[in-house]
């Protein structure tokens, strides 16, 4: 199978910049995701080609590689594409990466300091809070970039010097000769270590390293809509980097708790309701509990248990839509009464009595019914 080529994928010109790519791919990317088409069976795989094609050309050192090479690119041995993508988001990408993510394509820098760490915080809410979504105060320990010294790792006022080896740029670069041209391979520099500084007295406060340990209160803004297992990226609120490096996002990974009345499918809230057999017969009218208050609810003389009823648009909303919501589903579920005095069981009797042969017409039939069955085999 030959691969598309990654401009075609996104849309974009070979000399589109890297705001018109990273635009395109977030238009592209809400449009294919996964979540969002569940019918195309395709979808997975156009939004992995998507994926892929982005993690690429957002990258510098990978688009120049792109555009010099191809798909066959021999520093890379192909671009495999899954492999680091998978690694940093466990799967796909939530849908939430289109609308928190800042950085984009934060793909880990060759040489210099290394980014900090993703991180991860589980947030239990309520089912009601994820119909409305919430902002929420956590709190997580964190490295932080030390104060003291804005993260150079000096301690005030001394001199921080430039590394000798590589002149300050972190990268020692070896060049080769190759059949496909002249290659660059570059490395973290071994004198410091990609800093590209020469620390001579190291900041008392984080003995060097530019970093310090912190408990940090972070807002969470959760959009209505969520369920379990959904994640939600806060762009750059991970740890903290090396020495002035971009911090780690912050992934949050929701979990909705179990409601006593309420139970949901995606979008659609399912719920039983108890009627007692005179209201089924009879038909009733009666109000039941929704997401957004109560609402009415007329049922038929007649009603057999376990029908169900639709509440339109009182469902859970669609997440990242905000406008269209799913519905509600109530199953009426008949009470067979217990602890019956005396005198209710004397007007069930007659009751019965005045039925006649058609108090027994429901099992009656169903035997029959069973009997036809048996001697068919
Ligand atoms: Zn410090
Ligand atoms: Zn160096």
């Amino acid at each position: 199978m030959s691969k598309r080529d990654y401009y075609e994928v996104l849309g974009v010109d070979r000399s589109a910049s890297p705001e018109e790519i990273k635009k395109a791919y977030r238009g592209l990317a809400r449009k294919l995701h996964p979540d969002v088409n569940k019918e195309d069976h395709q979808a997975e795989d156009k939004f992995k080609e998507l994926q892929e094609a982005y993690e690429v050309l957002s990258d510098q050192d990978k688009k120049a590689n792109y555009d010099r090479f191809g798909h066959q690119d021999p520093t890379q041995g192909g671009f495999g594409g899954q492999g680091g993508f998978n690694a940093d988001f466990g799967g796909f990408g939530d849908i939430f990466d289109m609308f928190f993510g800042g950085g984009g394509g934060g793909g880990r820098q060759r040489g210099g300091p290394q980014r900090g760490s993703d991180m991860e915080y589980t947030l239990a809410i309520d089912f009601q809070d994820a119909a409305f979504g919430l902002t929420k105060e956590i709190e997580i320990p964190r490295t932080e970039t030390c104060d003291t010294c804005s993260g150079s790792g000096a301690k005030p006022g001394t001199k921080v010097e430039t590394c000798s080896t590589c002149k300050g740029s972190g990268v020692q670069e070896f060049v080769t000769n190759t059949p496909f041209g002249r290659m660059v391979n570059r490395r973290t520099c071994s004198t410091c270590q990609g800093t590209g500084k020469r620390i001579s007295t190291p900041c008392t406060t984080c003995r060097g390293t530019g970093t310090v340990r912190r408990r940090r209160k972070i807002e969470v803004k959760v959009p209505p809509g969520v369920d379990t297992g959904n994640r939600l990226r806060i762009s750059g609120a991970g740890e903290a980097g090396e020495r002035g490096a971009p911090s780690g996002d912050l992934y949050i990974v929701i979990r909705v708790n179990k409601h006593d009345f309420f139970k949901r499918e995606g979008t659609e809230v399912y719920c039983d309701v108890p009627i007692s057999f005179i209201q089924a017969a009879l038909g009733d009218e009666f109000t039941v509990p929704t997401l957004y208050g109560r609402e009415n609810l007329r049922i038929p003389e007649g009603t057999q248990t376990g029908t169900v009823f639709h509440l339109k648009g009182k469902g859970m909303p669609r997440l990242g839509n905000g406008v269209s919501k799913g519905d509600q589903h109530v199953r009426v579920v008949v009470q067979t009464p217990t602890k019956l005095s005396d005198k209710q069981k004397e007007i069930l009797r007659d009751f019965s009595k005045e039925l006649g042969e058609e108090a027994h017409e429901p099992s009656k039939s169903f035997f029959d019914r069973m009997k036809s069955a048996f001697k068919g085999e």
